[in-house]
Parts: C-alpha cells; sequence; structure tokens
C-alpha cells in the first residue's frame, strides 16, 4: 500500500469569536489545491469498504479519483446520481460514523476528508450554468408525497425522474423539513437548500405549502377527490418530547424544535424585520447532547446570550452529536456540565426562569440501549441561574396525519414501513425518513426516499401492465 500524507487536509472555518455572533456559514469549504490534494490522499481500495459505510452507496472512489484528474462535471455526475442532495449532504452528514469510519486509512493515519470532498464538489456544482431543462413528467399516473423533508424530497425527485407527476404537500409555509426549520444557516445556509430545491422544481416537482394533510386535506382524499395512484409519507418526527419535571410551563422554557423554529423559520434573528419574539436571556440551558443541542446552543449565542451551558445526564462518552458540531461548540464557549440531571426548573412569581435545579450522577452498569445507566449521587443537589431553559431530549413522530389514518404504528407512534421496500401495510402508501425510525439522520431519510420511490415505480408499472 503506497505511503500517502497522513493528516485529513483541514477545512478553512470562520475565526470562533466573530462568528458566535452572526448566523453566517461557519465551515468555509476547500479550494481546488487543498480538494485536488485531498481526493489524491485515496488509496483506490480493491474492496472499498467506504461505499459499504455510506447509506446511499456512493461510488466514493470514483468521484474521488475524478477530483484527483480534474474532472469536475464528472465528480459532480457521479455524485449526484447516487445522491440527490450532495450540498446538504456534504454539510451535515455524521461522515465520521459512516464511509470516513471505515475508510482504510483511518486504520493508520487519517480517514479521507470524503465528506469535505462531497461539499466541494456540489458547492463548484452550484456555480455552473444549468444545461437544458429536463424533459416534463409524462406518466399519467400521478404521485402524492406528503412532507418537504430529505425523504420526501428524495422520494419525489426519484420519480419525477422517473417521468413521473408529483406533488409535495407541505403543512409550513417553505419547504425543507429540518433542514429548514431545524438546522440553522450557520451550518446549512438556506441559499444552498433553496438550490437544491430548485434542481428538483425543475424537474417537474411541484410544492404545495401550508398544506396540512389529515387536516387541510383529508388522506383518503388523495386517492379519491385527487386522483393520484399511489401517496409516500415522509412527515418526520417533529413532535418534542418533555421531562415531565416541575416548572416546566414557565416563561422562558423551550422546546428545541419550538427555539429553533422561531429563529430560523420565522426569522427571529431578524427581529424586529420579521415579527416573531424570542426572548434569549443572559444565560440559556439547553438540556441533552445531541446534535440539535447543539444547534440550540450555539443559536442561543447567536441570539445575544452571555452564557451557553448544555446540562446532560450522561458522560461525553454517550454524548450523539457530531464530533464536529461539539468542537465548534467548545470554540464557541459553550460550557458542558456532563452527568447532570435536570430535576426542576425555577421560576419568580411573574412565571419567568430564574433557574435550574439539577443533580450529580455516576455511570452505573449499562442499560437496556446498551450504554451506561446514570444513577444519581445523593445529597449532591445544586442550583444553576439561569433565564431559560430548552429542552433538546428527543422527539416523536409527527402524530396529525397518523391520527386521521388506520395505518399500521408501532408502540413509539412510528409508521410501520418495510425497511428495504418502504411499502406500508396499504397498497399504494409508502413511508420513509423519521416518520419511520424515529429521530436519525438526513442521509437516512434521503435514503428511504430513494428506495421508496423505486418501490412506486415497481408497483405502478405492474398495474400498468395488468392493465394492458
Ligand atoms: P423532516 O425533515 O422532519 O420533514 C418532515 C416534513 O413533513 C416537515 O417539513 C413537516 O412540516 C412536514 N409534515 C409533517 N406532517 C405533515 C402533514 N400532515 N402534512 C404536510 N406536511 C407535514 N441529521 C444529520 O444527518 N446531520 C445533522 O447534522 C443533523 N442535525 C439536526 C439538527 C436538528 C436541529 C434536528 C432537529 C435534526 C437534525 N438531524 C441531523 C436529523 C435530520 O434532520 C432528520 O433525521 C431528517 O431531517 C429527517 O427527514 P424527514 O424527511 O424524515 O423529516
Ligand atoms: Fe479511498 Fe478510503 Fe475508500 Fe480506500 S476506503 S477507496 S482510501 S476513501
Amino acid at each position: 500500500m503506497p505511503i500517502k500524507r497522513s493528516e485529513k487536509t483541514p477545512m478553512s472555518e470562520r475565526d470562533a469569536i466573530l462568528r458566535a455572533h452572526d448566523f453566517l456559514e461557519v465551515n468555509e469549504g476547500y479550494d481546488l489545491a487543498r480538494a485536488s490534494f485531498e481526493s489524491e490522499r485515496c488509496l483506490r481500495c480493491q474492496d472499498e469498504p467506504c461505499i459499504d459505510g455510506c447509506p446511499v452507496r456512493i461510488p466514493i472512489p470514483d468521484f474521488l479519483h475524478a477530483i484527483a484528474m480534474g474532472d469536475m462535471p464528472g465528480a459532480a455526475k457521479i455524485l449526484r446520481t447516487a445522491n440527490p442532495l450532495p450540498a446538504i449532504c456534504g454539510r451535515v452528514c455524521p461522515q465520521e460514523t459512516q464511509c470516513e469510519a471505515t475508510c482504510h486509512m483511518a486504520t493508520r493515519f487519517f480517514p479521507v476528508g470524503v465528506g469535505h470532498l462531497e461539499r466541494f464538489v456540489s458547492d463548484w456544482e452550484r456555480e455552473q450554468p444549468l444545461g437544458e431543462a429536463p424533459a416534463a413528467p409524462w406518466r399519467t399516473a400521478r404521485v402524492a408525497v406528503i412532507g418537504s423533508g430529505p425523504a420526501g424530497l428524495v422520494c419525489a425527485g426519484e420519480l419525477a425522474r422517473m417521468g413521473y407527476p408529483v406533488t409535495v404537500y407541505e403543512g409550513l409555509h417553505a419547504p425543507g423539513g429540518v433542514l429548514r426549520y431545524g438546522i440553522p444557516e450557520f451550518r446549512l445556509p438556506n441559499s444552498v437548500l433553496d438550490w437544491e430545491i430548485g434542481l428538483l422544481e425543475r424537474l417537474g416537482v411541484k410544492i404545495e405549502c401550508n398544506i396540512i394533510i389529515g387536516k387541510t386535506i383529508a388522506f383518503d382524499d388523495l386517492f379519491g377527490k385527487l386522483g393520484y395512484s399511489a401517496v409516500f409519507i415522509g412527515t418526520g418526527a417533529g413532535l418534542p418530547k418533555f421531562l415531565g419535571i416541575p416548572g416546566e410551563n414557565y416563561n422562558g422554557v423551550y422546546s428545541a424544535n419550538e427555539f429553533l423554529t422561531r429563529i430560523n423559520l420565522m426569522r427571529a434573528y431578524d427581529f424586529p424585520s420579521a415579527d416573531t419574539p424570542i426572548k434569549v436571556g443572559r444565560r440559556v440551558a439547553v438540556i441533552g447532547a445531541g446534535n440539535t443541542a447543539m444547534d440550540t446552543i450555539r443559536s442561543a449565542l447567536r441570539m445575544g446570550a452571555d452564557e451557553g451551558l448544555i446540562v446532560y445526564r450522561r458522560s461525553q462518552t454517550e454524548m450523539t452529536a457530531r464530533v464536529e458540531e461539539y468542537h465548534h461548540a467548545i470554540e464557541e464557549g459553550v460550557q458542558f456540565n456532563w452527568l447532570t440531571n435536570p430535576l426542576e426548573v425555577l421560576g419568580n412569581d411573574d412565571g419567568w426562569v430564574t433557574g435550574l435545579k439539577c443533580q450529580k450522577m455516576e455511570l452505573g452498569e449499562p442499560d437496556e440501549s446498551g450504554r451506561a445507566r446514570p444513577v444519581p449521587i445523593a445529597g449532591s443537589e445544586f442550583v444553576v441561574a439561569v433565564d431559560n431553559v430548552v429542552l433538546s431530549i428527543g422527539n416523536a413522530p409527527n402524530p396529525v396525519l397518523l391520527r386521521s389514518t388506520d395505518l399500521e404504528t408501532n408502540k413509539w407512534g412510528c409508521l410501520v414501513a418495510d425497511e428495504a421496500t418502504g411499502r406500508t401495510d396499504r397498497p399504494g402508501v409508502y413511508g420513509g425518513g423519521d416518520v419511520v425510525t424515529g429521530a436519525a439522520t438526513v442521509i437516512l431519510a434521503a435514503g428511504a426516499g430513494k428506495t421508496a420511490a423505486q418501490s412506486i415505480h415497481e408497483d405502478l408499472s405492474a398495474i400498468a401492465e395488468a392493465a394492458v
């Protein structure tokens, strides 16, 4: 095996002191020299373990080789054929636990920076003029997609590419799902999301916002009155969970979903130009240590908080946030309180949050998830003064649509759909993404949308053939 440079080529990023006060993107991407250098670190391994590590099986060595050869159009084509949202995944995918975790370079050195290179190629693509417009959808069977997160968008795009007229129904006033209302601008600019969505619209995908299926339109009317032949459900997991501790109803307590939606979708950072108030005090505590918690606490600092605290009942080892988000949060001054369990939110007579009562924990035996169980340390209670408490302890599937149907759900309220096909227990109805798996990742949702599109095509083709 030839010896290549051991270190991953670093990506430049904005200075932590400056960026912690605005919503501009933190990472600045590779330039051509860095991208060429990094792509040449790839060993072009025969067994291609990086492909097995990628949920949508991007032919990684081929796209890296194309970059190394200076063939940018070729690299972009390979990438986009396998992954319809490369500019997004290059920014937010947890490559360190996927393709880069399986990279042979990682056994002795640092893995090839597949994610950085995916971002580089898709950013290059975004600057090129668009080619000829694709042919309009030409098939007669029409498909409805519910939800415009990565699962719905990818399902719609794949079907449009196969010639189906597709309409995406979105309950919010703008498409994108969590990519729009959850992940902040400083990690995923809306301009990038808009560009990817624009490409899907160019393929013929229609997007109708402000329509909640199960309320504005009854689910069965999609098949009946509206005449769709198949429906894909990609309604995500946007229902926040609460701790059930005393004081959760004080003013100044938010779910991470509400907090981020107000800032990102409703543009509270632009108040009073945008008419969405949000009261961010001097000290903000966020409970949880996943990606959502990191996005929340980093947004709180950008909204003017002087101090941001993460409160997590387990240790750093069990934290589920991406390593990059954790490092960026540290650089921006976030304080981490590991092994700390919130017991009660404290408030004043006017009903506003004044503090958080906590208890120290220690790690015990593994629980059913295999992670060490946090055990309270008797007599270790203490109070930390805070102005806001934001809960980021997970989400359940959005219930509005599922409650309006008799589709099978599991004990967590997730839609039951076959993992390999996306088929549900009702013919013509398919599902994928967080509504099926519970809160997961962008690429898994995108992959589920792609899988379901293939099944929809197979089933509609079989119906069309039988009718001949
Ligand atoms: P969603 O993105 O949730 O989209 C579902 C859409 O359906 C929503 O727009 C919703 O309004 C709409 N909808 C719901 N019900 C209806 C209805 N009845 N009618 C019409 N529309 C409806 N993953 C990563 O890989 N990397 C990250 O860095 C990362 N960071 C994250 C940060 C935050 C703050 C959050 C919340 C999640 C993050 N995730 C991340 C997880 C990832 O975003 C999700 O797994 C992914 O978006 C799920 O996609 P989806 O299409 O299933 O659902
Ligand atoms: Fe290249 Fe790493 Fe994949 Fe080998 S495992 S082909 S070095 S990206």
